[in-house]
C-alpha cells in the first residue's frame, strides 16, 4: 500500500504534541498531552504509544499507510542509533534506546532528533530560512536551542552537539549557568532573566506579554529592557558571524515575539560589533513556522531519512 501519512512528536518540558501530517507536511489531525502527567519515563513512553494508536484508530488508518514516527527530543540524542543521552528538564532519562523501544511497541519506522536541529531543518527547507545556505536558527525561551546549516546541510559536529548557541560566552566573570559554567548567553537572555530584568526595572511582578505591550506603546523601561537584551543577543552573535559568514540568522521561541524593537536591538549590536563583511552579509529574520516548526521537522526527518 502507498504511503500517505507521516506521525510527527515534539516532546517539551510542559507539552507532548503528536500530530498525524501528510506527505506535504500539512498537519492533519493533533493532540497535545501535558507531559506533567507523565513524570515517569515509562509512562511517557506508553502515553505516546497511545497517542499514536489512538490517531491510527480514529483516522481509520492501516499502519501500512504510515511512512514512519519522527520524534523530537529536548535535550541532546544521537540520532544515528536512536538513543536519547539525557534530558536537561525531565528527569529519568539516561542513555534510553527509545527508538528500538518505540520501533517494537508500534511496528513502524521511528527517527529521532534533537528538537532544535529539527526546528533548523524545518524553517531551513519551508520557513524563514528557505534558500539561504549558511544559517543559525536558534529560539529563545526559557532555555535557547539553535542548529546551524553550514553549505547548505545540517551540520552536527563531532558529537552531534554543535549549535549550542545558548552556551556561547559573553562574559568572562559573568552569572552562572544552567549548563554549569558561567557568563554564557543564556544567562543573560534567557526569560527567567529578561522577566527578573523586568521584575527589577519596573517593581512589580510582570510577564514578556506585558513588557512586550508596554514597549509596543513606547514605554521607556520596557523599551531599555528589550534593548539591554536585543544587546546582549546581538554581541553573541556577532562573534558568530564572525566566525561562520553567515548568510541568515533565524530566531524563534517566545520571546521573539517581542518582535521589532527587540529586533532593531540585535540588528544595531550586531552590526556595532561584527566585522564589516559579515556584518553586511548577514540578515536577522523571524522564525516562520512558529510552534509547529518542531512537528514539521519531525517529519521532514521522516521523509528523507537521517
Ligand atoms: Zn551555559
Amino acid at each position: 500500500m502507498n504511503k500517505k501519512f507521516i506521525i510527527g512528536i515534539d516532546l517539551g518540558g510542559t507539552n507532548l504534541k503528536v500530530a498525524l501530517l501528510d506527505l506535504n507536511y500539512h498537519i492533519k489531525d493533533k493532540e497535545i498531552l501535558s507531559t506533567r502527567s507523565f513524570m515517569e519515563k515509562d509512562q511517557l513512553i506508553s502515553g505516546i504509544v497511545r497517542a499514536v494508536n489512538r490517531f491510527i484508530k480514529y483516522n481509520n488508518l492501516s499502519k501500512a499507510e504510515i511512512m514512519g514516527i519522527g520524534l523530537g527530543l529536548p535535550g541532546p540524542t544521537d540520532a544515528k542509533s536512536g538513543t536519547v543521552h539525557f534530558f536537561p528538564n525531565i528527569p529519568g532519562w539516561k542513555e534510553v534506546k527509545l527508538r528500538n523501544i518505540l520501533k517494537e511497541k508500534l511496528g513502524l519506522p521511528v527517527f529521532l532528533d534533537n528538537d532544535a536541529k529539527l526546528m533548523t531543518t524545518a524553517e531551513h527547507k519551508l520557513g524563514a530560512a528557505r534558500g539561504f545556505n549558511n544559517v543559525l536558527c536558534m529560539t529563545l525561551g526559557t532555555g535557547i536551542g539553535g542548529g546551524l546549516i553550514i553549505n547548505g546541510k545540517l551540520y552536527r559536529g563531532f558529537d552531534n552537539a554543535a549549535g549550542e548557541v545558548g552556551h556561547v560566552p559573553i562574559n568572562e566573570n559573568g552569572s552562572s549557568c544552567n549548563c554549569g559554567a558561567s557568563g554564557c548567553l543564556e544567562a543573560y537572555v534567557g526569560n527567567r532573566k529578561i522577566a527578573l530584568d523586568a521584575k527589577k526595572a519596573f517593581k512589580r511582578n510582570i510577564t514578556l506579554e506585558e513588557l512586550s505591550a508596554l514597549a509596543d506603546k513606547h514605554n521607556k523601561v520596557a523599551l531599555e529592557v528589550w534593548r539591554k537584551t536585543g544587546s546582549h543577543l546581538g554581541f553573541a552573535l556577532a562573534g558568530v558571524v564572525n566566525l561562520l559568514n553567515l548568510d541568515a540568522i533565524v530566531i524563534g521561541g517566545g520571546v521573539a515575539k517581542a518582535g521589532k524593537v527587540l529586533f532593531d536591538n540585535i540588528n544595531n549590536a550586531l552590526k556595532a560589533q561584527a566585522m564589516s563583511v559579515q556584518a553586511k552579509r548577514v540578515k536577522v529574520l523571524k522564525a516562520k513556522l512558529g510552534n509547529e516548526a518542531g512537528i514539521i521537522g519531525a517529519a521532514i526527518m521522516v521523509k528523507e531519512g537521517l
